[in-house]
């Protein structure tokens, strides 16, 4: 993922310390060096996940038959606040154990259910308690960002768990309403002083829209460093606004296309020049690798792009959006978002050893490789993650974690879940769970003479 997107075949990446020492063909390495045979694989850079609300993997799957609507009536009005800073823990330990496995090496963790600041010592003790890397986006959807950032516990926090180490970074998470009074400036005048970028949901349906972007724009707030989040239902004027001043969006293809924030918006971004990374957003929903990331925005992407052609008249005979796009999006793409582009995001002399390396000799997808970008996205899946060196240790070999121990982190989750069915109730769980579907009404078909079932029954019964 250099600028020329090299593609080096039979070729050795050598890590010495935490950096990449060389990469190419026959290199020398000192004595010692252990070998991990990549033979049949693909060596990529770790991933980078911008935007996922990790707190909420001690929930995973629970809302797949969610929209944002249930979302947020379950997190924001009802059950959120539940959360102990125990299960805080909880589902950030698991998602972080997650992440590596998974080649994402870098995660964001949009962790908006801090009500005390005992909830975020928790969640920065699991990220620790990790060999990923991490960026705490610090939020708290139970009060205004303008009330819990000015605490002096919150600068306190900040000064005391974060030490500029590029294993720990730090965003400030907070959404802005589109109050024309704009509440949220006291929020970001904290994180200017601290030198922290600003990670926000704008563009989202129902929730964020044009106003938003625009009061952060009229009162100088839109940066470089600002991530915006979804960024689906803009007009043309705010992608302008954002295009720029350099800031990144997070799309997070998947949450876009189920909860309806709007649609995955990479064919309009394209279209502004706006820089694009990837996030999963939350496995309330959905699994945490970032392949089903690539893979969904490419198709998204796609789709659009027939689609409007359509709508035209026109076909669409050479697609714009190919795959090594997809797969810088969700490497360089991250690391810029972040500012980390100098360290990680590529297999590159001098940068930190974050490095996947995709390989499963008993899968019948692991050959012919003949694009490498193409297998990445469309054939290889979490399950192909053979090694993972996060700041060059080795944290997964031989598709198994090293030095990473599930036990404690399921049994933690198992307590959350056991206290969350108790304090919400058998009947309120499954409700949650299970929410109501509308009618649907099946169109009248004017082939009522073809109807196979009817024909079926007057055969079954004579
Ligand atoms: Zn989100």
């Amino acid at each position: 993922m250099d600028d020329g997107k090299s593609v080096l075949t039979d070729a050795d990446v050598l890590v010495v310390g935490e950096r990449i020492e060389a990469v190419g063909r026959q290199l020398d390495v000192p004595e010692g060096t252990v070998e991990i045979d990549a033979t049949g694989g693909i060596i990529m850079p770790g991933m980078v996940d911008t935007h996922r609300h990790m707190w909420q993997t001690a929930m995973r799957g629970y809302g797949a038959d969610w929209t944002l609507t249930q979302y947020f009536v379950w997190n924001y009005l009802e059950h959120g606040k539940k959360f102990r800073p125990e299960d805080i823990h909880a589902g950030n330990l698991a998602s972080a154990i997650e992440s590596i496995e998974a080649g994402v090496t870098t995660t964001v963790d949009w962790s908006h259910g801090l009500q005390t600041i005992d909830h975020a010592e928790a969640a920065v003790d699991a990220l620790q308690a990790v060999p990923g890397r991490f960026v705490l986006a610090y939020g708290n959807i139970h009060a205004g960002p303008w009330e819990w950032s000015t605490q002096p516990e919150f600068r306190a926090f900040v000064d005391r768990r974060f030490t500029g180490d590029d294993m720990l970074g730090f965003q400030l998470a907070f959404d802005v309403t589109g109050d024309p009074a704009f509440p949220e400036r006291p929020a970001f005048e904290v994180a200017r002083e601290l030198g922290a970028p600003v990670t926000t949901h704008a563009g989202v349906w129902g929730a964020t829209n044009n106003d938003s972007v625009q009061l952060m724009y009229d009162h100088g707030f839109m940066t470089p460093q600002t991530v915006y989040v979804h960024a689906a239902t803009l007009s043309a004027d705010s992608y302008h606004r954002i295009a720029a001043t350099g800031g990144t969006v997070s799309v997070s293809t998947e949450s876009e296309q189920s909860c309806g924030q709007g649609y995955p918006p990479t064919w309009i971004l394209r279209s502004h020049d706006i820089p694009v990374a990837l996030s999963v957003d939350t496995s309330v929903w959905w699994s945490a690798d970032l392949f089903s990331a690539m893979r969904s925005t490419l198709g998204a992407d796609r789709a659009r792009e027939h689609l409007e052609a359509h709508a035209k008249g026109e076909t669409i005979t050479h697609c714009h959006l190919r795959a090594d796009q997809a797969v810088e999006w969700a490497t360089r793409g991250g690391a810029r978002a972040l500012g980390l582009d100098e360290k990680i995001g590529s297999l590159e002399v001098g940068k930190k050893a974050d490095v996947v390396l995709l390989k499963n000799d008993d899968s019948p997808v692991m050959f012919p490789i003949l694009n490498p970008y193409g297998h990445v996205v469309f054939q290889a899946q979490r399950a192909d993650v053979h090694t993972v060196i996060v700041d060059g240790r080795v944290v997964k070999h031989n598709h198994r974690l090293v030095g990473v121990d599930l036990a404690p982190a399921r049994r933690a989750i198992e307590a959350t879940v056991e206290y969350l069915q108790g304090a919400l109730g058998a009947e309120a769980w499954q409700q949650g769970m299970n929410p109501d579907i509308p009618q649907t009404k099946v169109l009248d078909n004017p082939y009522t003479y073809t109807d196979y079932r009817s024909a079926a029954t007057h055969q079954a019964s004579g």
